[in-house]
This record gives C-alpha cells, sequence and structure tokens, in this order.
C-alpha cells in the first residue's frame, strides 16, 4: 500500500490538476498533508445566535438569506463598498465589505450565507463591517450547519466549503490507511486516543471535548519527535572538543574601555557569560536575546576579538547587505581605531565583483584576514577558513537552520552566538532550541528618547499627516510604512506608490520623499536607505521590506497604515527603528481592525514596550508556527502543536523523549528505528546537522 505522504493531492475527487496549484500554494502537496492541514479556529454553530438577539460590540455568528445585494463606489472615500442584507427571521443585518467589488458575483440572492463579525450599529440597524462569511449550499449543510465547523486558512480559488468537504472526502476514502506512529504503551500511558481518531475529530469534532482530545494527541506526537530530534542535534553539538580561547582580565578590560560610553551592566554580564563559554574546551552555543538597540552587536564583538588574542578567526553573518555594512562600520571605527588596530576585518557580500571576491577568498584562507563579516555570501563553498573558532549569527530567524549550520560547518565546532531582537519566550525557546543557553539583554543604553503611540481610524489620516509634517518641519524624519499580504501584493504594491505619488503632490509637497519597496532591484532600494539615513529624504515610504536593525537615529516618525495587517513582533520591530536617538519618537498607527484577534494586536501594541511581553502576547495570539513565518524555522513542522498554551503536554512530551534518549542515545534498538526514520522524514534539516555536525 502507498503511503499517504506519496498520493498526490491531484487524484482526490473534486481536485485534479489545476487546483491541485491552489492546494500547493496553502503547502498542501498530499494526501497527508491535507489531512494535517488543520483549522486557524472553530465556530460553534449547533445553537445560531438569531439576529434580534446580537449584541452589540461582541463577536458572534449568524446564518441568514440574502435579501438585497448591491455594489458602489462610495463618491466620499472613493473606496469600492459592497452591502448585502440577511434575513433569519428574527431580524435583518446589513453586512459591508470594502474593496472587495468580486464579492457581487459570489452572494446570490436568497442563497444561505454564514458570518462571523463583529456587531455594530449603524443609522439604527445592526451591521457587520468586512466580517468573515461563508456561502453554505443545501447538499452541504451537514458539513457546515448545525454542528461544531472547522474554519481553515484559505488561498484565493479554495473557499471554505471547498476545502471542507475535500477534507472529508479525503477522510472517508484514506482513513484506514492511516498508521499510528506513537508506540501503544506511550499512548495508554498518557491517555492518548488513537490517530484516526484524532484527525478526523480536529476536522469534524462533535463536541469541543472530543476536539481538545484530538488536539492533545497531536500536540504531544509533535512535541515527541520534534523535541527528539533537537535533543539530538543538541548533544551532537555540545559533546565535542572545541576551542578553548584564553581571555584574561586584561583583555576585557582592554575591550571594555575600548568605546566611548559605559557598558550597561546587562551587556557586562552576558560578556562574563561568552567569556565563560568561549574559555571552555567545548563549542559554545548560545542565544543571545535583546531588543533592538539594545547593544547585542557590542557584546558579540567581544568574542570576536577574543578570537582574535588567541590566534584565530571570527565570523559575523546579518541577514541584509546593509545590516552588514552597518556591523562592519562599527567595527572598523569602534575596535580598530583604538585598541585593537591589528585586527584585520573584511565585508563579504554577494555584490562585490568576482575578481574582489577571488582575492578576499584567498586571504582569508590564508589567514589575513582576522574577522570576516557578510550576508549569505559567507556561506558560500568557496569561502574556506584558516582557523574559524568564532561565530556570530544575526537575527537568526532570518536564516534557515540549514543555513546557519553551513556557517559553524566551516570551522572545527567554532563557539556559536546567536543573535535575535524577536524575543523568544522560555517556553518556544526550549521547543526551538532544547536547554540551548541563554543570555539576555534587558536594558537598554542610557538616554534614549522614548516612543509614544497612537492609534487612528482612517478617517483620521488627515491629522496623522498634518503630526508627519509638524514633526518634519522640525527636522525629524519619518517613515510611513504599508503592508504587502502576499495574496494581493500587486494591489498592495500600487497602493504604497500610489499615496507616494500623491503624497508628493499634496500633503507632503515641497518636502522630499523616497519609496522603497520589494519588488525594486536590490541596489536601487539600497540606494533610497543610504539617502535616507544621510537624512536626504525627509520621508521614507515603505512597504515592509524595511531593513531589520538599520540605525537612522534622525528618523523619529513612523507611520502605519493598515496596522491591523502586520503581526504583533512585526509591528514591534517596525517601531523599534524610531526612538534610537536622544529624541523621543511617535509611532502612529491608522488601522480598521475587522477581527477580534486584530483589535487584540492593537491592543497590545499600544499598552506595552516590553519585547518580551509582547512576544509572549503574540504567541498566544498565533501560535509559533505564525509568530517565526513559515519558512524560516523548524518551526513550521509544528503544525497544531503550541508551546505557549500546551506547556504541560509539551513538557510530557519531552520527558518522554529524554527518557528515551537516555536509554537509546543512538535510536539504534530495533524497535526504536522507525522512531529515527520519522525524524529523519519530518525534521530533515534538524538530523542533517546531526549527521554533519
Ligand atoms: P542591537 O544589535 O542590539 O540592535 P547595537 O549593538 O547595534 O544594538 O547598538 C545600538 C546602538 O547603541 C549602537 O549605535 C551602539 O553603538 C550603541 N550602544 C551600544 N551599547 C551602548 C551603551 N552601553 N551605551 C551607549 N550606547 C551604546
Ligand atoms: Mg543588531
Amino acid at each position: 500500500m502507498k503511503n499517504l505522504s506519496d498520493i498526490s493531492i491531484q487524484y482526490i475527487k473534486g481536485v485534479g490538476p489545476n487546483r491541485r496549484k491552489l492546494f500547493n500554494r496553502l503547502g498542501i502537496e498530499s494526501v497527508e498533508d491535507l489531512l494535517y492541514f488543520f483549522p486557524r479556529r472553530y465556530e460553534d454553530r449547533r445553537d445560531l445566535t438569531p439576529i434580534a438577539q446580537l449584541k452589540l460590540g461582541e463577536w458572534q455568528t449568524i446564518s441568514g438569506t440574502v435579501v438585497t445585494s448591491e455594489g458602489k463606489r462610495s463618491w466620499y472615500t472613493k473606496k469600492h463598498v459592497f452591502e448585502v442584507l440577511l434575513d433569519d427571521k428574527s431580524g435583518r443585518l446589513t453586512c459591508i465589505w470594502f474593496n472587495q467589488p468580486y464579492l457581487v458575483n459570489y452572494f446570490k440572492l436568497g442563497g444561505r450565507v454564514v458570518c462571523y463579525g463583529k456587531v455594530d450599529m449603524y443609522k439604527n440597524s445592526l451591521q457587520m463591517i468586512s466580517p468573515e462569511y461563508e456561502v453554505v449550499e443545501e447538499e452541504e449543510e451537514s458539513l457546515a450547519m448545525g454542528r461544531i465547523v472547522s474554519v481553515y486558512p484559505l488561498t484565493r480559488g479554495i473557499t471554505q466549503r471547498y476545502l471542507r468537504k475535500t477534507i472529508k472526502a479525503c477522510l472517508d476514502h484514506y482513513q484506514d490507511q492511516m498508521v499510528d506512529e506513537l508506540p501503544v504503551p506511550l499512548r495508554n500511558k498518557h491517555r492518548l486516543v488513537n490517530i484516526k481518531r484524532s484527525i478526523h475529530n480536529i476536522h469534524f469534532p462533535e463536541s469541543f471535548e472530543e476536539q481538545d482530545e484530538a488536539l492533545r494527541r497531536l500536540s504531544f506526537e509533535e512535541f515527541y519527535f520534534f523535541q527528539m530530534s533537537i535533543i539530538l542535534r543538541r548533544l551532537s553539538i555540545t559533546q565535542k572538543p572545541g576551542y578553548s580561547h584564553d581571555i584574561s582580565d586584561g583583555l576585557t578590560l582592554k575591550f571594555i574601555s575600548a568605546f566611548p560610553f559605559k557598558l550597561t551592566s546587562a551587556q557586562n554580564r552576558v560578556i562574563r557569560e561568552i567569556r565563560g563559554d568561549m574559555s571552555r574546551p567545548r563549542p559554545m552555543l548560545r542565544l543571545l536575546q535583546g531588543d533592538v538597540g539594545s547593544g547585542k552587536t557590542l557584546v558579540a564583538f567581544f568574542g570576536c576579538v577574543a578570537a582574535f588574542e588567541n590566534g584565530f578567526q571570527s565570523a559575523i553573518m546579518a541577514p541584509t547587505e546593509i545590516l552588514a555594512r552597518q556591523h562592519y562600520e562599527k567595527v572598523e571605527g569602534m575596535l580598530k581605531n583604538g585598541s585593537f588596530k591589528d585586527m584585520r576585518t573584511v565585508l563579504l557580500v554577494s555584490g562585490l565583483k568576482k575578481k574582489e571576491k577571488e582575492k578576499i577568498y584567498q586571504q582569508i584562507r590564508l589567514g589575513e584576514f582576522d574577522l570576516i563579516v557578510g550576508t549569505h555570501a559567507l556561506i558560500n563553498e568557496e569561502v574556506v577558513f584558516k582557523n574559524l573558532s568564532f561565530v556570530v549569527i544575526d537575527e537568526q530567524h532570518k536564516f534557515g537552520v540549514r543555513q546557519r549550520a553551513l556557517l559553524s560547518e566551516k570551522g572545527s565546532n567554532p563557539d556559536i552566538l546567536i543573535m535575535t531582537a524577536t524575543p523568544i519566550p522560555r517556553t518556544l525557546c526550549i521547543t526551538l532550541f532544547g536547554d540551548l543557553d541563554v543570555s539576555i539583554i534587558d536594558e537598554l543604553p542610557p538616554g534614549r528618547g522614548k516612543v509614544k503611540t497612537m492609534l487612528f481610524s482612517d478617517a483620521q489620516s488627515q491629522e496623522v499627516y498634518r503630526l508627519v509634517r509638524e514633526k518634519v518641519n522640525g527636522g525629524d524624519q519619518a517613515y510611513i510604512i504599508y503592508p504587502i499580504i502576499e495574496e494581493s501584493a500587486t494591489l498592495d504594491l500600487k497602493a504604497a506608490q500610489q499615496m507616494y505619488e500623491d503624497f508628493k503632490k499634496t500633503v507632503f509637497k515641497g518636502l522630499r520623499l523616497g519609496l522603497v519597496h520589494g519588488q525594486m532591484k536590490r541596489q536601487e532600494a539600497q540606494k533610497i536607505m543610504v539617502q535616507f539615513k544621510n537624512n536626504q529624504i525627509d520621508i521614507l515610504v515603505a512597504t515592509t521590506i524595511l531593513e531589520v536593525g538599520v540605525d537612522v537615529p534622525e528618523a523619529n516618525v513612523m507611520v502605519i497604515e493598515h496596522a491591523e495587517r502586520f503581526g504583533l513582533s512585526q509591528l514591534h520591530q517596525l517601531r523599534g527603528r524610531i526612538g534610537r536617538g536622544f529624541k523621543d519618537g511617535l509611532c502612529l498607527l491608522v488601522a480598521e481592525p475587522s477581527t477580534a484577534e486584530g483589535t487584540e494586536r492593537l491592543k497590545a501594541i499600544l499598552s506595552t514596550h516590553d519585547g518580551f511581553k509582547i512576544a509572549q502576547h503574540d504567541l498566544m495570539i498565533r501560535g509559533p508556527g505564525r509568530y517565526f513565518g513559515r519558512h524560516q524555522h523548524g518551526l513550521n513542522e509544528l503544525k497544531v502543536a503550541n508551546p505557549a498554551t500546551q506547556l504541560d503536554v509539551l513538557e510530557l512530551a519531552r520527558k518522554e523523549a529524554m527518557a528515551l534518549l537516555h536509554d537509546d542515545p543512538q535510536l539504534m534498538e530495533e524497535g526504536h528505528l522507525r522512531i529515527k526514520q520519522i525524524i529523519k522524514k519530518r525534521y530533515p534539516t534538524y538530523l542533517e546537522m546531526v549527521a554533519a555536525g
């Protein structure tokens, strides 16, 4: 019998080659992928609220038939407005969507519709603005009505009901071929239901108890195998022989006094921790967390200097050219001009000419450079180090696991420092890295400005622009950020471009404006960023490609348009760009949240500046997969499990994984071979590291 992961989704009833492509966009290739494509939330449609009993301000679900529908362009806001009136016999409700003209064809008069949204009142009648919607056809009622209904993430061309129907078909046809990978004794011990039942109930639960039970079992399984891969990887790194650096008090002092300012006590503490690790003859594997601007990079330089004084090479890898250049310039400016004149540094980025690169490669190989700062260009196979003993990976979530591994493999078990400005709550840290050593800089250098955050509605835009102009007239620079969402990327980009043109002619006439976006050539975007940095541009209109970690101390104002469309951590990161100088910053959010989650996020960002609180919150709202973005991490492997909300399950699974590895560290026993296979299949990069590292 074929594995479910080998059966293409194309062969499921109602799919075919064209729809297969749509499924692929959701990351679904095989039958197994589809069965493991889990709902984003559930809607209790067993007992819908009659329209007459809706409560103002609440998030509720209703069902009604379409009485009227109309699409028109508002003469006032120029937006397309689509309006339907729904009737459920108890009462009537108006639903409104903006800028989605295609909806006109979707709602048919007399058709049955389910809407989920926030209940509002306008001129004495009830309405929902931009609710989630679903047209329900009679023959599908059994899946969509009178029960708990799962709601999935979608892509254009795939609707809730189509997805539900296809999953149902898949389940009916293949459920008996599902293999339970959790050993029976383990399942019995922790009262975990079998795989068929859990997959069925995660999609089509009869009760929330059933859904809970399914979630617990599936999460346990995910945690169990994932933890196993992580523990294996951690053992493989830290049990090897490594460099032992000789780091004297004198050297530490010399480093600390190389700067024109006093290090914060958090920086001093972390330097001590790194010094301890680097002195030991085992490889260091340490995660350094700290908000943007907390002074992580400086701490990383300490390790580079320590390597240099011991006669070894070090490397810093940053996710973008601008960042790499910034680090490089800092090293040149701070260290090389002072106490560490002899340290030979070089910047290695892909933009260099071939000849230049080859020369640099050769010098690196011969040990003629001590510190190599660069981008992904560092992991090019032609880069060979003479003796790399210390590696820094900046903004780690921008790199894949494999890329990080490739850099450390360029040395022989070098000490590794991973830095992140996206704080990782402890629970997630364990999930991701096992018991990795963690350092935290929880204190900003003194004298930084404060950032004030304010929320505005679309209708208040003029006030926002007035504030921006006022600030710019006072000598500040400003960012205006637009979101780019993949589904409507071209539309979004147009919006940003259009506003930029508009701004130049209207509200910001006479000011110097710049535009950067993701579809520009790198070099072009780079040029504009540099102009902004050199204060040749007053207002930078940008899409979210805005480089992580760029330092423009004069930029103190930021407008974030459609703020409801950004993730919480993303908002925090963006806001971190301002208030980097001594002056106070101003962050203006323009938003029309249309979901409860969106409202939550805005509330959180308004209420705190604490990156850790925000991270914890974000993790709660979104779950870890979405927290980090799908492609970056081993975490995208966690489909249901959420360490933030299922700490108890995580700990249970982790304990079991450790117990097993304690008895059989290499997974060599007959009964454990299958486990090894699963890990290999599900977490290839992790195991690759074990094999390679
Ligand atoms: P991060 O890498 O955490 O974003 P950086 O190391 O780039 O932060 O530091 C941000 C800015 O603050 C840099 O310009 C740096 O020179 C400066 N800085 C770092 N530590 C201190 C300190 N202790 N006192 C004053 N300024 C500092
Ligand atoms: Mg940084």
